[in-house]
C-alpha cells in the first residue's frame, strides 16, 4: 500500500461515469519492467460493488430489449476503434505487464478476434425450433440474457482475458461489471472508454477496481447471476464454490502446467523455435506456456544442444525495446518466488543447465533470465508447481505412451502439445491425453475465439467454458414453448 499523491489514482466506471471509490486503501501499480509506479489502484468496498450492480441492473431492464442487429452493430464500432488503437493498447499493456510490444499487440488483435466473434451474435443467439413435435402442435427454443454479469481477470492477459467476457456478455443483452486484476488494471479503463465510444449506453459495462473484497462482493451480490473468472487455480476453486453457493452459474479457467513432448521423428528446429516461443515468451506467464519439455530420449541430447544454444540468444530487456523478447516478470515477488523455485529444484536434485538468477542482479525491474531444469522428475515441486515464469523442466521418455503418462499425471490440464511428423502417434497422442487444447508441431495451442477455451481437470471448474458456442450457452437461459396450434378448422 502507498501514501503517494503525485501518480494518477484510478477510478472505477460506474454507469458511465469515472467515479472514486469509497475506500481509503490503495495499491501501486508497477512497470515491471523499470518498477516504477504507473498509478494507484483502489481496493474498492462493498459499496462500490453495489453501485455497480445496481448500474448495471437497471440498464439490464432496458439494454435487454435493444434490437440484437443494433447490439451487434455496436461491436462492429468498437471493433473498428480497437483496430484504431491496437499499438496503442499494446503499449498500455507492455508498460503494465512487461511482455514485449510485439506479443503485446498480438494479444490484442486475440481480443479483438473476441469482439468480432460477438459481432455474429444475431446468429449465434437464434433458437431453434420443431414443427411438429406432435399433431399440430410446435416447439422453439428462444434464448435470453441471464441479467447482470461479473468479471474477474488475472493479469497476464490485461486486453484478451476481459475480452474473452464483457463482448460477448452484452452481445447476448446482459450487463457486466468487471473487475480487471489489480496489478493490470489500466488496459481495462481504455477497453471501456473506447466501448462507451462505440456506443455502449451506460451502465452496461462497468469496472470496479480491487482485489479480494471486490471479488466477494461480486460473488455475494444477489442480483449477480453469473461469474465469469480467470485465474489461478487456487482462487478458482474458492470463486467456483463460493459462487455456486449462492446459486450463481459460475466458469473458472485456472492455472496451468502444460506438457510438450518431442518424438524422433519431429522437426527438430521447427520444435526448438516453437518451444523457445511457448516457454520464455511473455516471461512464461502464459496458462498455455509449455512448463514441462518432455523429449523422446534417442534424440533428447541433440535437441536439447539446440535448444539451449537457443534460450541463451534470447534478448532480454524492457519489452517497448526494440528486439527483446523476453520482459520481467509481474512483480518482486514473483521474482523471488521463482528465484525460490530454482534454489528448489536444485536442492530436490534436478540438473540446472542454465540458470536465469544472474539476471535478477543485473537489472532494474523484475527480470528472470531463461532457465532450463533436466532430469525432472515427478516428485519435484518444479514438476508440480505452476511457477508462471521462465523456468522450464525438461525430461525424457523412451516413447510416447511413457510421455503421455508423465504428462497424464499432472492435476493441471490445461494444454499439451506433440512434435511429430507420424500420424499414427498424433491419433495416439489425441486420444489418450487428459488435457482440453492440444497443439500439433506448434508451441501455443490457445484457439482462436470461435472455439471453447477447454481447459480439463483443476484447469477449469465449471461446465461452459469461455469463447466459442459454450460462451453463448454461458451469458443466456432458454426457453422453450411448446404451442398448439388446432387445425380442426381448416379441415
Ligand atoms: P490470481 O488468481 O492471483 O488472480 C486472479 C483474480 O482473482 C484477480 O482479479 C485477483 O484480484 C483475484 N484474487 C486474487 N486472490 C484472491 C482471493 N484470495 N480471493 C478472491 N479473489 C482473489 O491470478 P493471477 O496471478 O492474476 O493470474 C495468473 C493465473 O491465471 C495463473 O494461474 C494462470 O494459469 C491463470 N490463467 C489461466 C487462464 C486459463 O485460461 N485457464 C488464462 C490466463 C491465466
Amino acid at each position: 500500500m502507498t501514501t503517494q499523491q503525485a501518480v494518477k489514482t484510478l477510478k472505477n466506471f460506474i454507469n458511465g461515469k469515472w467515479v472514486d471509490a469509497k475506500t481509503d486503501t490503495f495499491e501501486d501499480v508497477y512497470n515491471p519492467a523499470t518498477g516504477e509506479v504507473l498509478a494507484r489502484v483502489p481496493h474498492s468496498s462493498s459499496e462500490d460493488v453495489a453501485d455497480a450492480v445496481a448500474a448495471a441492473s437497471a440498464a439490464f431492464k432496458t439494454w435487454q430489449r435493444v434490437s440484437v442487429p443494433k447490439r451487434a452493430k455496436i461491436l462492429f464500432k468498437y471493433q473498428q476503434l480497437l483496430v484504431e488503437h491496437q499499438e496503442e493498447l499494446g503499449r498500455i499493456v507492455t508498460e503494465e505487464n512487461g511482455k514485449s510490444l510485439s506479443e503485446a499487440v498480438a494479444e490484442v488483435g486475440r481480443g479483438i478476434e473476441n469482439v468480432e466473434f460477438a459481432a455474429g451474435v444475431p446468429t449465434l443467439m437464434m433458437g431453434d425450433s420443431l414443427t411438429t413435435v406432435a399433431t399440430d402442435v410446435e416447439a422453439t427454443n428462444y434464448r435470453y440474457p441471464v441479467g447482470v454479469v461479473g468479471g474477474i481477470t488475472p493479469f497476464n492477459f490485461p486486453m484478451m482475458v476481459p475480452c474473452w467476457m464483457f463482448p460477448m456478455a452484452v452481445a447476448t443483452g446482459n450487463t457486466f461489471v468487471l473487475k480487471p486484476s489489480e496489478k493490470t488494471p489500466l488496459t481495462s479503463q481504455r477497453l471501456v472508454e473506447l466501448f462507451q465510444e462505440a456506443g455502449l449506453p451506460d451502465g452496461v459495462l462497468n469496472i470496479v477496481n480491487g482485489s479480494v473484497d471486490v471479488v466477494n462482493g461480486l460473488l455475494d451480490h444477489p442480483d449477480v447471476k453469473a461469474i465469469s473468472f480467470v485465474g489461478s487455480e487456487r482462487v478458482g476453486e474458492y470463486v467456483y464454490k463460493r459462487g455456486s453457493e449462492h446459486l450463481k452459474r459460475v466458469q473458472a479457467l485456472t492455472g496451468a502446467k502444460n506438457h510438450t513432448i518431442v518424438l524422433e521423428d519431429a522437426d527438430l528446429d521447427a520444435a526448438v523455435k516453437g518451444i523457445i516461443s511457448s516457454s520464455f515468451g511473455s516471461a512464461g506467464e502464459r496458462c498455455m506456456a509449455t512448463s514441462v519439455l518432455v523429449l523422446q530420449e534417442s534424440i533428447a541430447d541433440k535437441f536439447m544442444a539446440k535448444f539451449t544454444q537457443a534460450a541463451k540468444d534470447i534478448k532480454i530487456g524492457n519489452g517497448l525495446d526494440k528486439g527483446v523478447f523476453l520482459g520481467p516478470v509481474i512483480r518482486k515477488e514473483n521474482q523471488e518466488r521463482t528465484l525460490n523455485y530454482i534454489k528448489t529444484g536444485v536442492k530436490e536434485g534436478a540438473k540446472l543447465i542454465l540458470d536465469g538468477s544472474e539476471e535478477a542482479k543485473e537489472r532494474d525491474g523484475y527480470f528472470v533470465g531463461p532457465t532450463i531444469f533436466e532430469d525432472v522428475k515427478t516428485d519435484m515441486t518444479i514438476w508440480h508447481d505452476e511457477m508462471f515464469a521462465p523456468v522450464l523442466s525438461v525430461m525424457r521418455a523412451k516413447d510416447l505412451p511413457e510421455a503421455v503418462a508423465i504428462a497424464n499425471s499432472s492435476e493441471l490440464a490445461n494444454g499439451a502439445c506433440l512434435f511429430t511428423d507420424s500420424a499414427a502417434s498424433i491419433r495416439y497422442f489425441r486420444e489418450n491425453i487428459d488435457a482440453g487444447m492440444l497443439g500439433i508441431n506448434l508451441g501455443v495451442p490457445a484457439p482462436i475465439a470461435v472455439f471453447p477455451f477447454s481447459g480439463w481437470k483443476h484447469s477449469f471448474f465449471g461446465t461452459l467454458h469461455a469463447n466459442g458456442k459454450d460462451s453463448v450457452d454461458f451469458y443466456t437461459h432458454k426457453k422453450v414453448v411448446t404451442a398448439r396450434y388446432d387445425q380442426s378448422r381448416f379441415k
